[in-house]
């Protein structure tokens, strides 16, 4: 837990989120500001910066969360329609919050590549 983390507050239930799963070491909240019908991020309740950190750090843990992915998009109704997955990791993907998270996002058709 770090004071300044904005997710490690929503982990300790500091700033209120729309909770989807959470379990032992993952929590899954709605996105604040949706880019599509379904999107949620899912977060190690622990603190680390990117995915990059985590996979170092833990790999199961990386594995978990692709797991908890999964069951957000089977509890969404998105799991046979599809969705994305995506850690947006330092600057030039705009990594806005320093807490590794896997954003789900689904419920519409997306074109790839994203701009
Ligand atoms: P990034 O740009 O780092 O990949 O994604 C950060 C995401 O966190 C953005 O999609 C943004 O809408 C979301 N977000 C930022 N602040 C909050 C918040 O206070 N609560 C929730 N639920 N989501 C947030
Ligand atoms: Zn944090």
């Amino acid at each position: 837990m770090t004071d300044e983390c904005l997710f490690c507050r929503i982990v300790a239930g500091e700033i209120p989120a729309t909770v989807v799963i959470s379990n032992e070491r993952v929590l899954a909240f709605r996105d604040i500001s949706p880019v599509a019908p379904s999107h949620v991020l899912v977060i190690p309740k622990e603190h680390y910066p990117t995915a990059a950190d985590l996979a170092k750090a833990d790999p199961a843990l990386v594995g978990e969360i692709l797991t908890v992915a999964h069951q957000v998009a089977e509890a969404d109704g998105i799991a046979e329609s599809g969705y994305r997955l995506v850690f947006n990791t330092g600057p030039d993907a705009n990594q806005t919050v320093l807490h590794v998270h896997c954003h789900v996002i689904g419920g519409r058709s997306m074109t790839w590549p994203p701009g």
